[in-house]
């Protein structure tokens, strides 16, 4: 970990703290009665003669854990590792929400679907850029993926299937979201682990994290390099590896390397979010693609907590200005695809939010639990600028105050007239002309990244020439949400395709490993 990924750790540890989620509670949360087995007793346990497993799996989290399952049922002995203390990854602060057609539970709802109809909503919301292949894979398995996970034990909110708020609306209702968001999906897949544990098919290493992805001389993966957590590393070989390490929201240096527009976004993903499949896949000579398609959601508040509610469930009073002091977007588009590209094209890629003294009295403010005194709070801190006239106010921001005047004089006439000229924005209900006037400053927020390991049909690495890596797998967030939801983000398309792929790989996985039977397979110590 270099000292730039520390301190971006410490900063997503406090980020993680901030929305009520500790490190510990993570650990508390999926310790209990799973066993882990320790680093020294499979080190001692393995023999080379007695290969440990068939097929690792790096990442014991939303992808990882229904790859394990998937795999240990197709007879194979698995050894599946995490860097963090507890398993279960995003899933423990994910929404959660999941997407797919003709599930039992929708079909029993009476509602119209098929998954044509949602490979066409995600290509055409994802502007055509998404992986047609893999997002047909994943859209024609999603049903079986969510009546498994009913059969598992996972409950869904009765709304389930809904339109989902947070993102463009698909032509059908198809989200599923279980009451306590990602850790309902968590629950009964650590009860379905467990079993396999117990069982002993799968091994599970936890504080253990993959450095190397290890290749003999035709550049067949044959196995992980592991650090445990006191630094000491091991060589584990294996027949098949199964890269199911996450995405890159938290790695400061790889987003200042790929995407540094949106690099001092605020980061809301867990810290093990560092990206860390890529570089060793990359290392193993697979390419890297969509590296450019960050999404970067607007609204966050920077420097302090909280996050703007967006229509429906919200409508701001007020309007929002770019650092220039100009409007930018309708506020109120319905479609937040149109708020999140507008948002990208901004050159500071910050804006804020424009209030009057009447937001206040009705308690506008758009901040999800906001109230009166927090706004308060937050102007004596310093971050949300108060002023008795829209030029004051200007100059508090340090924006161009003529602009600003102009657009807020701008906005009024609109009000005026009912016609918003420039976005043709809907609500005008009321201009912006009674002091105190406020600025909230927003800025993105990172929950996923759309960048990862370029593979193929059957979720095999493949180099930048279309060459298969072989031995080597990947899916979950590791492979970019980008592979389903091109240069948008789609409800329910992380989630769901990363539990989807993760057993497709598995089971792709599990077949190569059998006609690898042929080879010894061992397992070897080189402790340094
Ligand atoms: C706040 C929030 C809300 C979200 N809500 C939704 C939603 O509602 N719907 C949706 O579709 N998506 C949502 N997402 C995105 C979604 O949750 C993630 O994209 C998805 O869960 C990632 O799954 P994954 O298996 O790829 O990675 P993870 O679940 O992150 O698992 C990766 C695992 O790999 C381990 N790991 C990493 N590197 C190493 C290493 N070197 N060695 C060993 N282990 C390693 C990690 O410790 C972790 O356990 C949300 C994300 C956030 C942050």
């Amino acid at each position: 970990m270099s000292k730039g990924e520390s301190v971006d750790r410490r900063r997503a540890i406090k980020r993680t703290v901030a929305l009520g989620v500790s490190m510990g509670t993570l650990g508390a949360m999926n310790s209990g009665p799973l066993r882990a087995n320790e680093f020294e007793s499979i080190k001692t346990a393995i023999k080379p003669s007695n290969p440990i497993a068939d097929l690792v799996i790096v990442g014991a989290g939303n992808a990882g854990i229904p790859a394990a399952i998937q795999a240990a049922d197709l007879g194979v002995r698995v050894l599946l590792v995490d860097k963090n203390p507890f398993i279960g990854g995003m899933l423990n602060i994910s929404g959660g929400h999941i997407s797919g057609a003709d599930s039992k539970l929708q079909i029993e709802k009476g509602i119209e679907d098929s998954p044509a109809l949602h490979y066409r909503d995600a290509m055409r919301m994802g502007k055509y850029s998404n992986n047609s292949e893999l997002l047909k894979i994943a859209v024609e398995n999603a049903a079986a993926m969510i009546d498994w996970l009913a059969e598992i034990g996972v409950e869904f909110t009765p709304e389930s299937p809904f339109f989902e708020d947070d993102h463009e609306h698909y032509s059908s209702a198809r989200t599923y979201m279980g009451p306590d968001y990602g850790r309902s999906l968590l629950g009964p897949l650590r009860t379905e682990l467990e079993k396999r544990i117990d069982r002993g098919d799968i091994k599970l290493l936890l504080r253990a994290k993959v450095t190397k992805l290890l290749q003999d001389d035709s550049g067949t993966v044959t196995g992980i390099a592991v650090d445990d957590d006191s630094g000491k590393a091991s060589d584990f070989m294996a027949k098949a590896v199964i890269l199911t390490t996450g995405g890159y929201g938290a790695s400061q240096v790889l987003k200042e390397k790929y995407n540094p527009k949106i690099a001092k976004s605020k980061v809301v993903c867990l810290p093990h979010a560092s990206g860390d499949g890529l570089i060793m896949a990359q290392q193993a000579g697979a390419e890297l693609i969509n590296m450019g398609h960050f999404v970067s959601f607007p609204g966050a508040i920077d420097g302090a907590r909280g996050r703007l509610m967006f229509p429906p469930k919200h409508y701001p009073q007020g309007i929002w200005v770019n650092k220039q002091g100009e409007r930018f977007v309708n506020e109120h588009a319905i479609n937040p695809d149109e708020r999140e590209r507008a948002f990208l094209a901004q050159t500071d890629f910050g804006y804020f939010m424009i209030l009057d003294k009447k937001s206040k009295i009705n308690n506008e403010i758009g901040v999800k639990d906001w109230d009166q005194q927090q706004l308060d709070r937050q102007v004596s801190s310093g971050i949300v600028k108060k002023a008795q006239s829209i030029r004051g106010l200007g100059r508090k921001m340090g924006i161009p105050v003529q602009q600003l005047v102009k657009t807020v004089t701008e906005y009024n006439r609109s009000v005026v007239t009912g016609v918003d000229e420039k976005f043709n924005r809907q609500r005008l209900d009321s201009p912006i002309d009674e002091g105190p006037f406020y600025s909230i400053p927003i800025t993105g927020s990172i929950l996923i990244s759309h960048g990862g390991v370029a593979v193929n049909h059957l979720l095999q690495a493949v180099e930048s020439s279309g060459k298969v890596i072989d031995g080597l797998y990947a899916a979950g967030e590791t492979i970019g949400s980008a592979q389903m939801m091109g240069t948008a983000v789609l409800s329910g398309m992380s989630v769901g395709p990363a539990i989807t792929l993760g057993r497709i790989a598995a089971r792709n996985a599990c077949q190569y490993t059998q006609s690898q039977d042929s080879r010894v397979a061992s397992c070897l110590i080189t402790e340094t």
